[in-house]
């Protein structure tokens, strides 16, 4: 029987080889993995989670397959880390050869120990000490980069910094932007061979001109940098793109920095070695201002392909022309080869703001297929011979007041977009809502942004209801690049729920904004475990293994815009400020962590004070309130968590204290800007507007 011998001889002999690999793995620790442009391009390698979007592809994809539709019943938190003082936690963790690094509020980075959570290291940029000075005041970060040893973060106040990955300290740090500058960084530094490319935020909170900086990744020495529109001609343009870009402006405006700014959405695609940007909206939103005689406004929300040495143009494909409802294009790229009409295409799949579901041939920029994904009334379609759309007269309020669909809340947002290469679907929290904009009143004339204020140069309600009424504001969808439509689809309640990640278990992962973590399965959308982490969710997860484990890990900190401006739609889920306990949780089959128990859903209650309204200073109040305040405290002092509802807060009340607070910047530490020059007249408006706040609300308890 010799075919049994041979099959017994090589049986022994592979247990000799699993012996010896359980002891080198045990007592020889393996190779470290050099985060490089192989490591970062190889899709088939699970383990790790070494870029944001895992991979160069952005797909978010992980080839895991141990948690799967038929084991995830098990599944279950095998550690969890207790984030005291942080507020919304909306960032990618990485994941390099066992140790996770991740960064918190307030722009720290902590490495821990990836099988267990213990604390290896943590880095603090110290942005409390330029908070008072930065009034947008989202000191959140999505995320973080790793290169060759170190870990890159990027911080509200527009620093870059490189930290050594093995011993928590700084190796370099580039300023980004201006100090005093009314920009902020949100978002996760992108790196790619050899260098480390961040934005910019801040198109709402006045002039701004938006650009990429790319860094050398080594040193921090600046390589190039890539403006997204045109400044003033009378300076001259940087380049031929730019000389491109100015014919589509008209009217005076470098005045209003025009925008742009591309504040998420980097992807480097390495087998056509172009990067890709997702550029912002314009500043302002009304076209009508910044660019009175009209135009295609470039480069404002679209992809821009560049030459990822040199920074030189490309292509563009511009996704909303002329755009005038903060439609920005910043949301995820990713890149897939697909069969197009029986021929294989390298694809980008992109769903921004617009409504509409990209699908653009990344040699040349050209557009392959744009379909809604939801109720677009500002376009009926893309028309697939110019890629232009196909704009519905009056959408651009014209006439002054426009209902339109979907909102600058976008129908998709920065919340994670997945592609599973298996299934063929790309997996997003679309938004299905409509605005009203009202321009009257705004004279292009004499209109002008003031820094940190937020100014959009239109008025109206940004969040007016769902875009089809009776129906749900939220949806889980699973989009078939292919067939060009809905392939599942997963109604959710409230708005900006967190992104997604898929597996080859065929399994899609995303939390949801009522704090529970839930998989479906990828083909069908099926659910098929859930579990309650009791705070509200907004960051996407991730998955890895480390010895054979596979592990899932999010960060669990309701947060983002919407945690402070979202008013009613953010506000109904009661993750009041300071209230839960924010965490990171890694989940494995088996496990057997326990949850920190959690305070249930709480909602300040508006304070009973001795205060006599002045209505002469209501309106005053609510201006000042309106340009200054509500990004964080929400519409009319309704918090949504990110900051403390102000209709409910007894330093409202007592002007000495509020001006120490606001004037006097005592709780800059934890991220209150201080407002050095406010007056003592607004500072009292601004008390009659939030005590008229309160007492509104209290009449309207029921009793
Ligand atoms: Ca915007």
């Amino acid at each position: 029987m010799p075919a049994m011998r041979t099959h017994r001889r090589s049986a022994v002999l592979l247990a000799v080889l699993c012996l010896a690999g359980s002891i080198l793995s045990s007592q020889t620790p393996a190779k470290p993995l050099v985060v490089n442009d192989a490591a970062l391009g190889n899709e088939a390698a699970g383990d790790n989670w070494l870029a944001f979007g895992r991979t160069y592809s952005e797909q978010r994809f992980s080839p895991l397959t141990q948690i799967n539709e038929s084991t995830i019943g098990r599944l279950s938190p095998e550690w969890v880390v207790e984030l005291s003082g942080d507020r919304g936690l909306v960032s990618t963790p990485l994941v390099v050869d066992g140790v996770m690094y991740f960064v918190r509020g307030m722009n720290v980075v902590r490495a821990v120990n990836a099988t267990t959570g213990a604390k290896l290291w943590e880095f603090d940029p110290e942005v409390r000490a330029a908070a008072g000075q930065m009034r947008a005041g989202w000191d959140h970060s999505r995320g973080i980069g790793f290169w060759n040893g170190k870990v890159y973060v990027a911080t509200w106040d527009g620093r870059l910094i490189a930290i050594d990955a093995r011993t928590g300290k700084e190796v370099w740090r580039a300023q980004t932007f201006e100090p005093g500058k009314p920009l902020y960084i949100t978002g996760a530094p992108k790196i790619f061979k050899g260098k480390v490319l961040i934005g910019n935020g801040g198109t709402e909170h006045g002039a701004s001109r938006g650009y990429v900086t790319a860094y050398d990744a080594e040193t921090g020495k600046q390589a190039w940098r890539f403006f997204i529109v045109p400044g003033n001609p009378a300076d001259g343009f940087e380049n031929e793109a730019m000389r491109m870009a100015a014919k589509t402006w008209t009217g005076q405006w470098w005045l209003h920095g025009g925008g742009g700014n591309a504040w998420h959405g980097f992807t480097y695609d390495a087998e056509l070695d172009t990067l890709y940007i997702g550029t912002g909206n314009g500043s302002p939103w009304n076209r009508k201002i910044r660019s009175p005689e009209g135009g295609d406004n470039l480069f404002l929300c679209s992809i821009v392909a560049l030459n990822p040495d040199t920074g030189a143009y490309k292509w563009h494909y511009q996704t909303t022309p002329g755009e005038t409802w903060d439609f920005n294009s910043n949301m995820d790229i990713i890149l897939a080869d697909l069969p197009i009409d029986g021929k294989p295409r390298k694809v980008i799949l992109h769903a921004p703001k617009n409504g509409f579901f990209y699908v653009i041939d990344r040699t040349t920029g050209k557009l392959i297929s744009a379909e809604p994904f939801t109720r677009t009334t500002w376009a009926t379609r893309i028309d697939p011979d110019t890629g232009r759309p196909i704009e519905v007269e009056g959408a651009r309020y014209e006439r002054g007041v426009a209902t339109v669909a979907p909102t600058p809340i976008g129908a998709h947002n920065w919340h994670a977009m997945s592609f599973n290469p298996k299934t063929g679907l790309a997996y997003y929290p679309a938004m299905h809502l409509q605005a009203t904009f009202n321009d009257k009143g705004f004279d292009p004339k004499t209109w002008r942004a003031t820094p940190f204020s937020i100014g959009y140069g239109v008025g109206g309600s940004f969040i007016s209801g769902p875009s089809k009424p009776g129906t749900p504001m939220s949806s889980l969808q699973a989009w078939d690049p292919i067939k060009k439509q809905i392939a599942w689809e997963v109604p959710m309640d409230g708005v900006f729920h967190p992104g997604t990640m898929t597996t080859a278990g065929n399994l899609v992962f995303q939390g949801r904004n009522d704090g529970s973590l839930r998989a479906y399965t990828a083909d069908a959308g099926k659910e098929v475990w859930r579990a309650n982490l009791g705070l509200g969710i907004s960051a996407p997860p991730v998955t890895y293994a480390v010895n054979g484990k596979q592990y899932v890990a999010l960060l669990v900190g309701w947060g983002g815009a919407m945690a402070g401006l979202g008013g009613p739609v953010s506000s109904m889920h009661g993750w009041a400020y300071g209230v839960h306990k924010r965490m990171l949780v890694a989940l494995a089959l088996d496990g057997k962590a326990a949850l920190p128990a959690q305070p249930p859903p709480t909602f300040p209650a508006p304070l009973q004070a001795e205060f006599t309204v002045d209505p002469k200073l209501v309106q005053a109040g609510a201006a000042l309130y309106g340009e200054r305040c509500t990004a964080c405290h929400g519409p009319g002092g309704q918090s949504a968590g990110m900051a403390p509802d102000l209709r409910a807060s007894f330093v409202v009340t007592q002007a000495e204290q509020f001006a120490r607070v606001v004037r006097g910047g005592t709780r800059t530490a934890r991220g209150m800007p201080m407002y050095a020059d406010i007056t003592d007249q607004e500072l009292a408006a601004l008390q009659h507007f939030l005590r008229r706040m309160a007492d509104t609300a209290l009449a309207q308890k029921p009793k």
